[in-house]
């Protein structure tokens, strides 16, 4: 290390699974990067637990998916308990064509190791531990960068640095940075235990329980027997005391003696949370570009924070290589800070929602969470308010570089994630999409004849050519053509659900979003333009009236929910019961009389605790979810 040598190509700070992740996407483009990490190893703890299906695959583009899935417990759904009663359970979509489950977990240290084994196997990634930056300095060209290490403080030259040295980020405070949002009021106790437990692989969590009264209480299970067990501390309580080991035992062990168990466990690992949602305005300033949890927090619930770090780090590693490679002009990177500042947005927009049902901030939000659990022991629609909207991949609509989509398209639009999907190859063996279409960009031509096919062929390899050292993989789907060297899939249900049309080209992007919807093939000689300029033909960026794809019935009880937990939340104290009353009265007015009858006997019912297990309200049309459970 020192200031007289050629600057690195790229200084990565901060060896969290999102460091890593960029170091990997980075060298898989043949790019020399360095990681710093102020630590002597991976860190301690699960943290983040629940790996999403996207992240999944790009685990598997980046080469360590293989091992994550061979330790990681796949799940598919959950329950959620009011106290003593089941109120709903809940299942993500898993349908026979997807090749991985919705979520599996694994803890974040073990992510973390097979990582870094990807990582030291790799010859382009240098990793130094105890490697801690302390200061830097961006000339514009060079950035200079300061870095505590054993041997003393040393000094390092990159072109382009990215810090990804997590929530409290020493870069972003060198940097003069700082995230804006909201922090939320409920604090967590998180915990590991060692539990040889059989129970099921799936996500629990008890509203009040009788183990610790007005608290919420999760549960997951991990591998090697490990479970986490996060519960939210009264907000009146002292937070060192609730901290003591001893008490943090009393706590798990009343509630694992409360379900029955008489299988020893050990406490291995605990952490206080609060929920945040915070980011930076943008992600890029100069030669310095933040991601992970140094660039945006996410609130924990949904588990968002690591599966959108990830997506971060696979959306930076091709658009900075382009970048290096000279493939791309530094404004390419503008479309990465838009596109992930926008996926945070979503992200927040979903995970606030969780947050608001996990930790109400409000007596407005508490008093509507409980009646919505007690609804939904009888009303299986109301659930919809309390699923907690695991993560999923985002979109990058509002993105300058994705491009506008015909007015006839449907389905999958550009700025959409191409989920991976089971296919079958044309010598008859299982494959996937994403197997098919590889690492780079990917081509799928849909219903082509063979004189498309030579039309798509040569613009595909004008793009390939252009694109380069970035592989361009074209597949051809369905239609007449006969493949020459080309996969092809034949697979009528693939196309009809990304609603893709005959005679049209897919773009896909290295880290899976659809970039392009070309009806006309010709225009694949404006991809590399494109992506040289950061910019779609037309500016790009999808309408921001994007449709909300959520079933207006479920729309609906959301706004009800928020505006009633608001409504509650404004009027004093003493007229609540009075406001109740009064909307209740409005209401009944404009149904009929023994809708209302049936309703106030359905209300009055599942008040009474001993009722919400056995309580079947009335199923007359009209009622959420239509007919009771
Ligand atoms: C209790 C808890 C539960 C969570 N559960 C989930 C979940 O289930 N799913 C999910 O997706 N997310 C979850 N998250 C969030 C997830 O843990 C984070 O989003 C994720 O760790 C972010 O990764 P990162 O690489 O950005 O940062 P980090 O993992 O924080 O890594 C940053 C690294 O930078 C190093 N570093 C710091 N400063 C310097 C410096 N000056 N120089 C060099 N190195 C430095 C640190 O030592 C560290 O190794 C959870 C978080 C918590 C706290």
């Amino acid at each position: 290390m020192g200031p007289d040598t050629d600057p690195l190509p790229v200084v990565v700070v901060g060896a969290g699974p999102v460091g890593m992740a960029v170091a990997l996407g980075l060298a898989q483009r043949g790019i020399r990067v360095t990681v710093l990490e102020a630590a002597d190893t991976v860190s301690f703890g699960s943290r983040a637990i629940c790996i999403s299906r996207h992240s999944l695959e790009v685990a598997h583009r980046l080469g360590f998916g293989e091992a994550v899935e061979e330790t990681a417990l796949p799940w598919l759904g959950g329950r959620s308990y009011f106290r003593e009663a089941e109120v709903i359970s809940f299942r993500m979509p898993m349908a026979e064509h997807d090749v991985r489950a919705p979520m599996v977990n694994i803890g974040q240290s073990e992510l973390e190791q097979i990582m870094v084994d990807r990582i030291l196997a790799d010859p382009l990634v240098t990793l130094a531990w105890r490697a801690e930056v302390v200061g830097f300095h961006d000339d514009g060209s060079v950035v200079e960068v300061g870095v505590s290490t054993v041997e003393g403080l040393r000094t390092l030259r990159a072109r382009w640095l990215v810090a990804t040295d997590g929530g409290r980020s020493r870069m972003r405070e060198l940097a003069g940075l700082s995230l804006e949002g909201t922090s939320y009021e409920g604090r967590y106790v998180i915990a590991d235990i060692h539990w040889p437990s059989d129970l099921p692989v799936e996500r629990r969590v008890w509203f009040d329980p009788p183990t610790n009264p007005g608290s919420t209480v999760l549960m997951h299970r991990q591998p090697h027997d490990i479970w986490r067990v996060d519960y939210q501390i009264d907000p009146r309580a002292d937070v060192d005391a609730e901290l003591q080991e001893d008490r943090i035992r009393e706590q798990i062990a009343q509630h694992l003696d409360w379900l029955g168990n008489d299988v020893p466990w050990t406490l291995e690992w605990h952490g206080l949370y609060m929920a945040h949602a915070r980011a930076l305005d943008d992600f890029v300033h100069g030669r310095v570009i933040f991601a992970g949890d140094a660039a945006h927090l996410v609130p924990i619930f949904g588990v968002r924070g690591l599966n959108s770090g990830l997506e971060d780090a696979e959306t930076l590693a091709w658009m900075l290589a382009a970048v290096i490679d000279d493939r791309a002009e530094p404004a390419l990177l503008q479309a990465y800070a838009v596109e992930r500042r926008s996926a945070w947005e979503q992200n927040v927009s979903n995970a606030a929602k969780s947050t608001r049902i996990m930790t109400p901030g409000t007596q407005g939000y508490v008093d509507t969470r409980e009646a919505i659990l007690r609804l939904s022991a009888a009303y299986p629609a109301f659930g919809f308010l309390i699923n907690p909207r695991q993560s999923s991949a985002t979109h990058a609509h509002t993105s300058m570089l994705t491009w506008h989509a015909d007015t006839q398209a449907r389905g999958t639009l550009p700025g959409d994630p191409v989920p991976d999907w089971r296919v079958v190859g044309e010598d008859g063996s299982a494959t996937t999409l994403n197997v098919l279409r590889g690492n780079g960009f990917g081509l799928l031509a849909f219903g082509f004849d063979d004189s498309m096919y030579a039309a798509v062929t040569a613009g595909a390899e004008r793009l390939a050519k252009e694109l380069a050292p970035e592989p361009t993989q074209l597949v051809l789907v369905n239609g007449t053509a006969t493949p020459i060297g080309h996969p092809m899939i034949v697979d009528e249900q693939l196309q009809w659900a990304l609603g893709a049309r005959d005679g049209e080209v897919f773009v896909v992007r290295p880290d899976g979003l659809l970039l392009a919807r070309l009806v006309d093939p010709t225009d694949l000689d404006q991809v590399s333009d494109s992506i040289r300029s950061g910019q779609a033909p037309e500016g790009g960026r999808m309408a921001p009236e994007w449709p909300d794809t959520t079933p207006p019935a479920d729309r609906h009880l959301e706004h009800l929910w928020l505006s009633l937990s608001d409504a509650i939340d404004r009027v004093d104290q003493q007229d609540r019961e009075g406001m109740l009353t009064r909307l209740a009265f409005l209401l009944g007015s404009l149904v009929p009389v023994n809708r209302f009858a049936s309703a106030l006997g359905s209300a009055v019912e599942l008040g009474k605790d001993d009722r919400l297990d056995s309580v079947h309200a009335a199923t007359e049309q009209g009622y959420p979810g239509g007919e009771a459970r």
